[in-house]
This record gives C-alpha cells, sequence and structure tokens, in this order.
C-alpha cells in the first residue's frame, strides 16, 4: 500500500468487475460517512463512505452501457435519489438527483477508488447517526450529525 498523502489526478476508479472505470479530475469538496437507511441498503453494508464531488469533474471512461439506474422516491429529505451500479456485479458507482444537477454536484461512492486510503478522501463527518448501530464507536476525527446537516 502506498503512503501518499495526495492522489495524482485524475483518479481512478470503478466498481469491483472492472466493467465500469470512471476518472475524477480534482479531490472531491467533502467526504462523509453514512449510516442512513438507503446507503446501508444500496451498499448491503452498515453504512456507506460518500465523497460529494463536482460532477464536471467526474467522467466515466468505461462500460457506461453497464451502468443501470435505480431511482429512490420517499427519502427522507423528499428528493429523488438517482442511483447508478454497475448491472454485472452490483456496485454502486455515483448518486445525483434534481438538486444535485442544479447545484452540478455528484455523490461518488469513495470505496469505489482505486487508492481509497488517500487522505483527501477521509470522512470528515457522519450524517445519520440516529441509525448508527449501537456497537460503533466513532471513526477519527468526524463530526457527528444526528440527521443530515444543513447544506448537504
Ligand atoms: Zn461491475
Ligand atoms: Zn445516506
Amino acid at each position: 500500500m502506498s503512503s501518499a498523502t495526495t492522489s495524482s489526478y485524475p483518479a481512478q476508479g470503478g466498481c469491483l468487475c472492472g466493467a465500469v472505470r470512471y476518472e475524477l479530475k480534482a479531490p472531491p469538496d467533502g467526504s462523509w460517512i453514512c449510516w442512513c437507511l438507503s446507503c446501508r441498503k444500496t451498499t448491503g453494508s452498515i453504512c456507506s463512505a460518500n465523497s460529494h464531488c463536482k460532477a464536471k469533474d467526474f467522467c466515466i471512461t468505461k462500460g457506461e452501457e453497464y451502468l443501470t439506474l435505480y431511482k429512490e422516491a420517499g427519502t427522507s429529505s423528499g428528493q429523488v435519489f438517482e442511483g447508478y451500479f454497475c448491472r454485472l456485479c452490483g456496485c454502486n458507482i455515483h448518486t445525483t438527483s434534481d438538486v444535485m444537477r442544479q447545484e452540478g454536484s455528484i455523490i461518488v461512492t469513495s470505496g469505489t477508488l482505486d487508492e481509497p486510503h488517500i487522505l483527501e478522501w477521509k470522512p470528515t463527518a457522519e450524517f445519520f447517526c440516529m441509525r448508527k448501530p449501537g456497537y460503533m464507536g466513532t471513526f477519527q476525527g468526524t463530526k457527528t450529525f444526528v440527521k443530515m446537516p444543513e447544506g448537504h
């Protein structure tokens, strides 16, 4: 494992099976852990590591035809979230919504990066801690929020 603390850009990422690949031209504006029900169920894990990026910095470089859209209505914010996953391996790549499109932002699942250990991708906050299992502690150096704070 590299000990690099900054990535070279574009950073590379992709799904588990390798069919879908993407590039990010710049570091994320923010990275966090989310304990919400949607993140838990879409990842099949107990939480998700999400990175908020500028949509213009994100580019699918391979396998766009394998990306499948799942529209999730009924989220706590009232937004319809549009999650894109690889139909071959089920890996969640990115999420968008009408609000995010207006903002020019996109959420990329941090775990799909080839080098997620890079400090620029370190989560700085935990959202929806109201759903966090009692056996879990706090990640190192994160601010915790019961729900989603304003502005996210
Ligand atoms: Zn795949
Ligand atoms: Zn979430």
